[in-house]
């Protein structure tokens, strides 16, 4: 998930902090679609108290940084070589859920791995669907986002 589905805005700071300031509780389920508590889920991945041990946890706490808010993690899970300086997310975006379709590679015996999904999100009223291939590598032992291609 680099790219908005939608054509970029430009986006007011104000709207970014509102969106930034939509935090999940620790004990909400959490956003990734795991059955888990935020906190014992992505949760520890954004407090950085815990790694995620395979590309698809990552790309898991990706969907739900994206659906928090919380831009500087999705830059620290970005690879340096791509990473953007910043992130537009979108506040009137609302991220309605995650679908993992495939992965390969991307565990812990790996050094890459992709993880193709499909998150489904609401903007102002109207559905859509983001399909999107991610490709994923460890950089100093951690997975990280390189880029990803959408698949329609
Ligand atoms: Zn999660």
């Amino acid at each position: 998930m680099a790219r908005r589905p939608t054509r970029p805005t430009r986006t007011s700071s104000s709207a970014r902090a509102s969106a930034t300031a939509r935090a999940s509780r620790d004990d909400a389920p959490c956003l990734c679609g795991l059955p888990a508590s935020y906190g014992e889920c992505c949760g520890r991945f954004h407090a950085a108290t815990a790694a995620a041990p395979t590309a698809e946890r990552l790309m898991r706490s990706r969907y739900s940084a994206f659906a928090v808010g919380n831009e500087p993690y999705l830059l620290t899970s970005w690879h340096p070589a791509t990473r953007p300086s910043r992130v537009d997310l979108d506040p009137a975006m609302r991220w309605a859920g995650l679908e993992i379709l495939a992965t390969t590679e991307g565990s812990a015996f790996h050094t890459t791995g992709t993880v193709t999904f499909r998150a489904r999100y609401t903007r102002r009223g109207e559905a859509g669907a983001l399909h999107e291939r991610s490709r994923f590598e460890r950089h100093d032992g951690a997975w990280v986002y390189v880029e990803g291609t959408f698949v329609e």
